[in-house]
Parts: structure tokens; C-alpha cells; sequence
């Protein structure tokens, strides 16, 4: 072990990385780690994959970045086809940022101006929902329904809205579990009517919300009935896929799988894999026009957006996972990976729910299975399983915090789509190993 040193995030005692190849990292001391959730969902196709490096590589030596204002360029040009053509054609435009919250960020941004195109200044506030993350910048932290992150902030976040989450695991108290679409949709009416539809510029949601609640994709049917309700009202539906989308649950777009297409998305993690930062902000034509004709262009944009590697190393990662069908394995390969974590897993009657799509994957820890009642938060269930996998060589996301804010223990897996049979085989080994130890300490 190597101490960290100035990292500024609080973390000491940490491994020193040597190298990554494929699934696997490899520290100073010569330990490896199967990336069993890519970090955050991150690493889409594995560490150090030659043909990435090799167009970044081809790119730094011809400039590593022109300033997007001043030039455009074959990478950025090529990418924008790619994202836009992958995206299923419902999107005009693509602005660049570096990371997830730049992405949101820019996304709010977009519904405000929008509406200012079209001269409706008091359209200003975001309905937003419980146990969602959207990222830290001030804009993208007030969107989010996360109470442990925002306590420190309170008092200078904007003013939204916040409506339940759409769990099936975990309904609204008062909602019938086969009405969960129906309440959930009513529930977004009433705060719009009682906000006044007038001030609502738009609702954002993660079609499957990742660290916040532990890969909880929303029920059939909700996707479609809030775009209908939203539509109604003259609300944009901002989709954040930072951390669903690019592949991650099978489809490009998650929610290409419920047919239902937003007025704005924002990608990240996976449209990179990791090899550079990058995040994408989607916009639908009947957004982007009012714009392009009252104000010209967009009011986002930072210095470096469309970044020229970034934008050559996500042509290269989208490129080999179209070229090898990387998103046809994720989405066979996915349901049986889901199985065997489900089956592995049902011994322990501490493991409440397995659950996601495709190479997204949420184990959610109990400590009742009828009551669904989570272990206390001082526990430390979720991060106690993730400490006892990283020792054992295992890279896994464990996440708290999903049931009211402060308790509720989930575990993400997110492998590489072009993991190995055997390679997800030892990811279930690990992983039940972790949760047996975790588990009989107590
Ligand atoms: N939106 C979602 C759904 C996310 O999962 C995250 C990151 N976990 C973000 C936004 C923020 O992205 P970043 O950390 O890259 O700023």
C-alpha cells in the first residue's frame, strides 16, 4: 500500500496503480483487480484496449485539441455522426463538456434557454426526483434527490420540485404495486398543476438510476406516461444516461428499450470508456430550433468542450463496439450474468432484490426480505462488502443510501462489455465471497 498523497479527496492507504490491460488493473505490489463496475460504470471496454490508444495516440501527434470555437475537426465532426446515428436519429445537435455534471449542467441550461427563445421567461424551474444523482456542480446537485450530498450546500440550490422515485422494489407507501405507473404519472400532474405549469421549464430522471439507488430501472409504461403528462404541459423530459446510457444496459440510449425518446439526454461515462473524459449533452430538433433562430447559437459551452483527443478517443471506443456487436453480447450475455448473480446470491437471505439491464446490475442488501427494512447506515453493509472484493482482487460499486437518503446498501456491477466469459464467472466468485464474509461478521 501507498499513501495518497495530496489527492485532496480525504482517501488515504489507497493502492498506487502500476498498469491496466483488458478487465484488469494491476497495483504497485503487483496485486490485480478484476474491474467488476468499471470504477463508476465507467470502463466500457477494459483498460489500455491497443486500438484506443493507438487513435489517441495518432491524434496527440497531430494536435492533442484546437479550441472548439475557432475550429472543428474530423474527430469531433466523425463523433457527432456516430452519437447522433447510435442515438436512433431523435437528436440534432451534440455539445461536449468533460464530465457527467457539465453534461446536466448544460442540459438545464438548454430547457432554460429554450424557453426564453420562445418568450417564456417565467418557465424556470425543474421538477427533479427523490434518490436520483445528476452529478456536483451547484445546477446538477440541485436536481438531485440526494440528501447525504446536498446537506452542506442547502440554502444556495436552486428551488425544485422533487416527485417519488419510480422503484418497484421500493414503491410510495400509499401506492398499490400494480398502480405504481399510474400514481407515479399522477403524482408529476399534480406537481406541475400545483407549481403552475407555466413555471416549469422541464422534469429530468436517470431511466436507470445508478448510485443513488442501485441500478433501479424504472417499471414498464413510466417512461411514456411522464413524457405524455410532461408534453402536456408544455415541460421538456431531460434523460440523464451519464451513467445508463452509451451501451451500458444493452441499447444505446437506455431508453430506446421503452420507446420513448426525450427532448434532451446527456451521456458521459461510457461514450470515452474512461480513456479521456468526456460527456455529451442531446438535443431533439424541436429544441434546438427555436434556438438556432432567436438566439444563434448555445449559451453553454466551456474551454474545453469538444476537446480533440476526447472526441478521437470515444470515435475509437464507439467504433470497436459497433464493429465487434459488443452491445448484442451485453444484451444476451447481461440476463444469464444477472441469473447466476441472482442464484449465487439466494442463499443469503440478506439479498433482497438483483436487478438491472444488461452489463448494469444492482444487488440491494436487507436485513428483513418481508419487510424490506435496511441495516442500520453505521453498519456500513454495502462498503464493508466493497472493501472485503477490492482485498480479494475485485472491483465492485457499492453505494448507501438508497432507501431514504441516509440507509439502504446496493452494489453495482458494471464489468467492460467485452469481459470475458471467465472473466464474469470470477466477478460472481468474488462477489459472493465478499458478501459471505461481510455478512457472517455480522
Ligand atoms: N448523472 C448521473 C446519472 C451520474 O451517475 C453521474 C455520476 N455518477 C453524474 C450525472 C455526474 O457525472 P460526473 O461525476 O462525471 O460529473
Amino acid at each position: 500500500m501507498a499513501r495518497g498523497v495530496g489527492s485532496g479527496f480525504g482517501l488515504s492507504d489507497l493502492p498506487r496503480i502500476a498498469y491496466g490491460r483488458g478487465s484488469y488493473l494491476y497495483d504497485q505490489a503487483g496485486n490485480a483487480y478484476l474491474d467488476g463496475s468499471g470504477g463508476p460504470a465507467v470502463f466500457c471496454l477494459g483498460h489500455a484496449h491497443p486500438e484506443v490508444n493507438s487513435a489517441i495516440a495518432a491524434q496527440l501527434d497531430s494536435i492533442a485539441y484546437a479550441y472548439r470555437y475557432l475550429f472543428t475537426s474530423a474527430a469531433l465532426e466523425s463523433l457527432s455522426e456516430a452519437v447522433l446515428r447510435l442515438a436512433g436519429g431523435c437528436f440534432k445537435d451534440v455539445l461536449y463538456s468533460a464530465d457527467g455534471s457539465e453534461a446536466v449542467e448544460s442540459a438545464l441550461k438548454i430547457a432554460l434557454q429554450y424557453f426564453a427563445a420562445r418568450g417564456l421567461m417565467k418557465k424556470r424551474r425543474f421538477i427533479a426526483r427523490h434518490r436520483s444523482w445528476h452529478g456536483n456542480t451547484l445546477g446538477a446537485l440541485s436536481v438531485s434527490g440526494f440528501a447525504a450530498r446536498r446537506r452542506a450546500f442547502e440554502g444556495s440550490l436552486l428551488d425544485v420540485i422533487f416527485v417519488s422515485a419510480a422503484n418497484a422494489y421500493r414503491p410510495p407507501r400509499d401506492c398499490e404495486p400494480d398502480a405504481l405507473v399510474e400514481y407515479l404519472a399522477a403524482e408529476l400532474e399534480g406537481s406541475i398543476l400545483e407549481a403552475g405549469p407555466e413555471t416549469v421549464a422541464a422534469f429530468i430522471y436517470e431511466p436507470i438510476v445508478g448510485a443513488a439507488g442501485g441500478v433501479v430501472p424504472a417499471p414498464p409504461g413510466y417512461a411514456a406516461a411522464v413524457a405524455a403528462v410532461c408534453r402536456k404541459y408544455d415541460v421538456l423530459v431531460i434523460a440523464d444516461e451519464v451513467m445508463c446510457g452509451a451501451g451500458r444496459s444493452g441499447t444505446w440510449r437506455a431508453l430506446e428499450h421503452d420507446g420513448v425518446a426525450p427532448d434532451i439526454m446527456t451521456v458521459a461515462k461510457g461514450l470515452a470508456g474512461g480513456y479521456i473524459p468526456l460527456g455529451a449533452t442531446l438535443v431533439a430538433p424541436q429544441v434546438a430550433a427555436p434556438i438556432s433562430s432567436d438566439h444563434g447559437a448555445y449559451m453553454t459551452g466551456h474551454t474545453f468542450s469538444g476537446h480533440t483527443a476526447a472526441c478521437a478517443a470515444a470515435l475509437a471506443v464507439q467504433r470497436i463496439i459497433e464493429r465487434d456487436r459488443l452491445l448484442e453480447r451485453v444484451r444476451q450475455v447481461g440476463a444469464s450474468f444477472q441469473e447466476s448473480v441472482r442464484r449465487s446470491l439466494a442463499r443469503f437471505e440478506e439479498v433482497g432484490d438483483v436487478r438491472g439491464r444488461g452489463f448494469f446490475i444492482g444487488v440491494e442488501f436487507v436485513r428483513d426480505r418481508k419487510t424490506r427494512v435496511p441495516f442500520a447506515a453505521d453498519r456500513g453493509l454495502s462498503f464493508d462488502i466493497g472493501q472485503r472484493a477490492f482485498a480479494d482482487g475485485l472491483i465492485c460499486y457499492p453505494c448507501s443510501g438508497n432507501v431514504d437518503g441516509i440507509t439502504g446498501d446496493t452494489i453495482i456491477l458494471a464489468p467492460p462489455y467485452n469481459a470475458r466469459d471467465a472473466e464474469l464467472e470470477e466477478i460472481i466468485v468474488k462477489l459472493t465471497r465478499a458478501v459471505s464474509g461481510a455478512l457472517a461478521a455480522g
